[in-house]
């Protein structure tokens, strides 16, 4: 497997080259974003790995600009940018998913992964937490034999719970994938949401942790 890292940090991508070497992945680098269009078509790479902040065109015009020449690899966005807009803005751009500067590489490493697993069709179209199930084709889900009725945005959060199962999930990370862009967002929606979810699945299910100033962990009861 071969990836793209476009970014003008070089110790940043040694860092990262050193955290894909034991899995076998090659990494090609480019420093500018017009490097990055001139090799990204031609090559079969599995992954692009894209810095907002480029040299020459800003990140977020490479990945306008990829997308709109029909680039279908997945991006991942390095992004040093905190607001969560800016995020957001990239994945209604087309990118896959994002990573805000500094961020641990172990991180990096399974979001890289997850990515690459996807590009490949390769993500699992059911999820299972215990007794929980979520079917992502039909965005339907279950506990044990019984159908839980849930409204689309409990959904979508308990699908990103689900899908990152056992591990921490920040609450922005569920703002941003949960809400559109232009849609507004009341400071405590989430908490709504796990609220309710938590209501509907009851004490014999999988619990949704929360993990105080970070955001939720879904664990198998
Ligand atoms: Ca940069």
């Amino acid at each position: 497997m071969r990836i793209l890292i476009v970014e003008d940090d070089t110790s940043l991508v040694a860092g990262l080259k050193k955290a894909l070497a034991p899995a076998g992945i090659a990494v090609d680098h480019e420093v500018t974003g017009q490097g990055a269009m001139d090799v990204a078509p031609s090559e079969a790479y599995s992954l692009i790995v894209l810095d907002l902040g480029l040299p020459d065109i800003p990140g977020q015009d490479v990945l306008r600009r990829l997308r709109d020449n029909g680039c279908e690899i997945p991006i991942l966005i390095l992004t040093a940018l905190g607001e969560i807009k800016d995020k957001v803005k990239c994945l209604n751009l087309g990118a896959d998913d994002y990573l805000t500067k500094p961020f641990d590489l172990d991180e990096f490493e399974a979001r890289a992964k997850a990515l690459m697993r996807r590009g490949r069709g390769q993500s699992a179209p059911m999820l299972r937490c215990g007794n929980l199930v979520f079917e992502t084709s039909s965005g339907t889900a279950r506990l044990g034999e019984n159908p839980l009725l849930l409204r689309r945005r409990e959904m979508a959060v308990l699908a990103i719970l689900m899908a990152h199962a056992g591990k921490l999930v920040q609450k922005e990370r569920l703002i941003s994938e949960v809400f559109s862009f232009d849609e507004p967002v009341a400071p405590n929606a989430i908490e709504l949401y796990i609220a309710r979810l938590r209501h509907k699945l009851g004490p014999d299910s999988p619990k949704i942790r929360t993990v105080r100033g970070l955001g939720y962990l879904m664990e198998e009861k």
